[in-house]
């Protein structure tokens, strides 16, 4: 296995808890956390030209284009110290951009936060309102699982394949999830939480 520091990737539906996950395995290791939705969100709110590009996107709830997204996560990993590790939340999405993170930091570990659908519409209810046009309304939000379903079986085998993925149940309060993740994660032989 690599050394160094542990490069983490978060999978799951919109409202599984990644974005939650995320910063807590961030802080909780000293990593620098990277949300690719947060970057687009960021881009389009600055109204750079691809954020520009990526705001219709973003409010049908659908994938942004791989090209557009790429570019965006190539400038975020090279940002930080090339022997560093990240968590990385949000992407890939395809397996286009799956192979992508392989030729730029490959992940040591892909963590999968399994949620019923309706455990994540009732967490998008009640993060509504909270400033996201796409947690707002209830045809996005639907639109938004679809996408999920659509893409999430490929992407999974090919961790599977990879030998690193982690099924974590993620239907539970957000510390009990960040244990049960630290638990998976220092099972293996790396990387561990301690
Ligand atoms: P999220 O914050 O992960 O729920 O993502 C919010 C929105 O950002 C998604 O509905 C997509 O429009 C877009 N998005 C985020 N990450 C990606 C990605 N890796 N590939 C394509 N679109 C993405």
């Amino acid at each position: 296995m690599r050394r160094g520091p542990a490069r983490l990737v978060l999978l799951g539906a919109p409202g599984s808890g990644k974005g939650t996950q995320g910063a807590a395995l961030a802080s909780r290791l000293g990593l620098p956390y990277l949300s690719s939705g947060a970057l687009l969100r960021r881009q389009a709110a600055a109204g750079t030209e691809l954020g520009r590009e990526a705001a219709g996107y973003l409010d049908r709830g659908d994938l942004v284009p791989d090209e557009l997204v790429v570019a965006l996560l190539r400038g975020a990993l090279n940002a930080r110290p090339s022997s560093g590790g990240y968590v990385l939340e949000g992407f890939p999405r395809t397996r286009a951009q799956a192979e992508e993170l392989e030729a730029l930091a490959p992940p040591d570990a892909a963590i999968f936060l399994a949620v019923p659908d309706e455990v994540a519409r009732g967490r998008l209810e009640r993060r509504a309102g909270q400033g996201r046009s796409d947690d707002a309304h209830r045809e996005v939000v639907e639109h938004r699982l679809a996408r999920f379903h659509d893409t999430a079986k490929p992407l999974l085998d090919f961790y599977r394949k990879r030998g690193i993925l982690v099924d974590v149940d993620a239907d539970a309060p957000p510390e009990a999830v960040t244990a049960a993740i630290a638990r998976a994660l220092g099972a293996g032989s790396r990387p561990s939480l301690g």
